[in-house]
């Protein structure tokens, strides 16, 4: 018999993915070029020259066992030490290789994060506006997401909301800054407040309430502002790394787990990391990625691309009436719909070929996201479009 869970899961596709797949068949009718596809998170700056040239390397001056062999189930030795050096410098906390597991992308690092500190019916709580695959990602671990609802004046913590949610059955707490979808950075003192408020609750409640902090999004930042750097705030933290937006590689499917080396248990939960590979089939990623990215831990794609359309986006919808918390990195930006319904404001857009995404997905009704990890030029085009739309449909 097949089993139901999944079944069921076939009716609640991801409205992002529907709408992008709605953009690709509407830009075959009127060339891909006329639709203004704010739909999908797919990085669209090119990969870093010194990327492919380390693949080209490799493929032509190494052997081939080597390269396209099993990776030992942690990851490549001098990789996690290669990673571990490389954050130790930038973040000042002294991580070494026995803190580092190498996964398949921050999805694959998230997957075994959950499963280090949860049993099934143990709860995690993360907050609105958030990544939408938390849902699956969570649930079909067996343990149990609840959703903080959001302060929308700054989208960073709600602290009256998470307080009264942070009950003795909450396991961890899941974060994501910068934020997929808001854009929006957490200062050290939401930070500080947090940290401040898992201790208090780990002590009255007899155990460790851990803090995963996905952060597949950190180099994105834009100027002048200043993003923390989430372990130093908290020692139970795993980190939950991603190359897939820095580098321009998501489907090269390659991140890593980071345990805080001031945690309890660090190193025995890399080694549970390579344990929990076994059941779930994540295991081993690809060597050659492994040995690429280990040589270009300090460089991105050029990200700068991406404020610049922030500042056109984020200028023109203010000048327009929306109301819009100005995005610290990503390349998302989170307004309020002009009207109460945001899924019906979005199925309006349609028609300007304005593909946005209503934030119901994200647990925030009334938002919604765009990503505009697109061409600058699509984006200045979009904008007349904008103004069409709002026009003549809102005033
Ligand atoms: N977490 C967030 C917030 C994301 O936006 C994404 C991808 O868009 C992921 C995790 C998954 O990242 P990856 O593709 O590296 O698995």
């Amino acid at each position: 018999m097949l089993v139901q869970k999944y079944k069921d899961m076939l009716s609640g596709k991801s409205v992002i993915r529907e709408l992008s797949e709605f953009a690709t068949a509407r830009g075959q009718e009127i060339g891909y070029e006329n639709v203004f596809d704010y739909s999908l998170g797919n990085p669209s700056v090119p990969v870093p020259r010194e990327f492919t040239d380390e693949m080209i390397h490799m493929l032509t001056q190494m052997g081939t066992n080597e390269l396209h062999g099993y990776s030992p189930s942690l990851g490549i030795t001098g990789v996690r030490e290669a990673v571990a050096t490389s954050l130790e410098k930038r973040f000042g906390l002294p991580y070494r290789k026995e803190h580092i597991f190498m996964a398949v992308g921050a999805a694959g690092a998230l997957a075994h994060a959950f499963r280090l500190v949860t049993e099934p019916g143990d709860e995690i709580l993360t907050f609105a506006p958030y990544f939408p695959e938390y849902g699956p990602y969570v649930n079909l671990t067996g343990a149990v997401l609840k959703v903080v609802p959001p302060d929308t004046e700054s989208f960073q913590i709600h602290f009256a909301k998470f307080e009264e949610m942070l009950t003795e059955k909450v396991m961890a707490v899941l974060i994501n800054t910068p934020n997929n979808p808001s854009g929006v950075v957490y200062s050290a003192e939401t930070l500080e407040r947090m940290a401040d408020l898992l201790r208090k609750k780990s002590a009255e409640y007899g155990h460790t309430i851990y803090l995963i902090s996905d952060e597949p999004y950190r180099e994105i930042v834009f100027q002048g502002v200043d993003a923390p750097c989430v372990s130093a705030f908290y020692d139970d933290t795993i980190m939950c790394y991603s190359f897939s937006k820095s580098l321009s590689i998501p489907g090269e499917r390659i991140g890593y787990v980071a345990v805080n080396p001031a945690c309890r248990d660090a190193e025995d939960m890399v080694y549970m990391c390579g344990q929990i590979s076994r059941g779930i089939g994540h295991n081993c990623p690809p060597s050659i990625i492994q040995l690429a990215v280990a040589k270009v831990l300090d460089k991105t794609a050029d990200l700068s691309v991406y404020e610049t359309n922030m500042n056109l986006l984020y200028h023109e919808m203010t000048e327009l009436g929306f109301t819009c918390v100005k995005p610290g990195g990503t390349f998302y930006i989170f307004p309020r719909a002009l009207e109460e319904d945001a899924k019906e404001f979005c199925r309006k857009a349609l028609q300007y070929d304005l593909i946005l995404v209503p934030g119901d997905t994200f647990g925030a009704p009334g938002y919604f996201r765009m990503a505009y990890c697109i061409d600058t030029e699509k984006v200045e085009r979009s904008l007349e479009a904008l103004r069409r739309f709002v026009k003549e449909i809102y005033r």
